[in-house]
């Protein structure tokens, strides 16, 4: 009998009950929506950079305020701006993410009050130019944030920041590779609730916890998943545990990921450069993997071909939230490239939560039954 993991049922309590676990951060909170916001920023200024995800919640005011355009993740976004979940918050950092994010942004610099608000310019390109603007741009954000706040933020704290993000990204790092290599199985939703913690909770924190899962190769004691197909998932903003459930219900196992906030959000460290911790910074989040509203589509088709190849990815499974138009444009080619190195593929489309367990249930047990007879 193993004793099942204590960091495993601690990340999983984390998830569960995030709203009191948001509640003990003892600095002040800053928001965000997107992995292109860099939290060292947040982090140097003494706070605590939260990426806001979508909750259960059903839709409230949000939808009345926005073109019906919008998808349904940015509306959930603008509702819990609107409606004081997100009261807690000292303010909100948006970058030139998407066009929904784009609106939800200018309504709340109109209704943010005396909170914090902050745009980012950002460029999507990597080049020399564009290292530079950003530079500039998070040059100004370090200004109005210790203008706002009354705080410094000096080089010294930069850098200690960016040590910190770092050590926690390599830890990510080294724990999709055990996953990847089989050394540590782990069921699907366990997988994503401990990734999407990663932006959520406190960085020192949270890898001291996730060193700590690593040491212990067998987690629990359900032998069940080491025998599932392995699956990688496909998408953007996917934030629903239940949708993981459904995976794992179908005996598939997700062993890795092409998610916004997975393996997108901590493959390149932010390494020094001669000019200084703006521009290793900048040259960081402008050589991620890209999300299908950066563009350079091909690099994130090559790594997730790469990941599924050295995972043995019997399937991917591509998760559409609807009205999001890059990912739409991006999943006929990204599909394509996929078939055509013999790794199949599900498309599913919904909103920011399972309204139709049944249905996507049916649709992936099919997909588990086609590729298990390819085995
Ligand atoms: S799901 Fe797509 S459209 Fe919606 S907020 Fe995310 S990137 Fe933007």
């Amino acid at each position: 009998m193993i004793k099942e993991s204590e960091a495993l049922n601690e990340f999983r309590t984390i998830r569960k009950n995030l709203p009191e676990y948001l509640k003990k951060i003892d600095k002040p909170v800053m928001g965000y929506f997107e992995t292109y916001v860099p939290e060292e920023i947040i982090y140097a200024a003494g706070m605590h950079p939260l990426r806001i995800s979508p909750n259960d919640r059903q839709i409230a005011v949000g939808g009345s305020k926005i073109e019906s355009f919008a998808c349904s993740v940015s509306i959930n976004f603008l509702d819990q701006l609107l409606n004081g979940t997100l009261s807690f918050l000292k303010g909100v950092i948006f970058s030139r993410y998407c066009d929904s994010l784009r609106a939800i942004a200018d309504i709340w610099q109109e209704n943010s009050g005396d909170s914090f608000y902050h745009f980012i310019p950002y460029p999507t390109i990597l080049t020399v130019e564009s290292i530079n603007f950003l530079s500039g741009e998070l040059k100004k954000l370090v200004n109005h944030i210790s203008g706002y706040f009354n705080i410094k933020i000096d080089e010294e704290m930069l850098t200690e920041a960016i040590r910190i993000s770092n050590k926690k990204r390599l830890a990510v790092l080294k724990f999709y590779d055990l996953i990847k290599k089989g050394k540590i199985v782990i069921n699907s939703a366990d997988f994503f609730s401990i990734i999407s913690l990663a932006t959520i909770m406190d960085s020192s924190e949270y890898t001291q916890k996730l060193e700590q899962l690593m040491q212990q190769t067998e987690l629990t004691d359900d032998r069940s998943i080491e025998n599932s197909i392995k699956v990688a998932i496909s998408g953007i903003m996917l934030e629903s545990t239940q949708f993981f459930e459904i995976v794992d219900k179908t005996g598939m196992r997700m062993v890795t990921d092409d998610l916004m906030f997975g393996s997108r959000a901590f493959k390149e460290l932010v390494i020094k450069t001669k000019e200084g911790p703006y521009h290793a910074i900048s040259k960081r989040y402008l050589s991620k993997i890209p999300c299908s509203t950066k563009g350079n589509i091909d690099l994130r088709i090559d790594e997730l071909i790469k990941d599924c190849k050295e995972a043995g990815v019997k399937g991917v499974i591509f998760y559409l939230v609807t009205f999001c138009d890059s990912e739409e444009c991006e999943f006929p080619i990204l599909r394509k490239r996929l078939q055509a190195e013999g790794i199949p593929v599900i498309g599913l489309e919904g909103g920011y939560r399972v309204s139709s367990e049944g249905q996507f249930l049916t649709r992936l047990e099919a997909f588990a039954e086609q590729i298990g007879e390819e085995l």
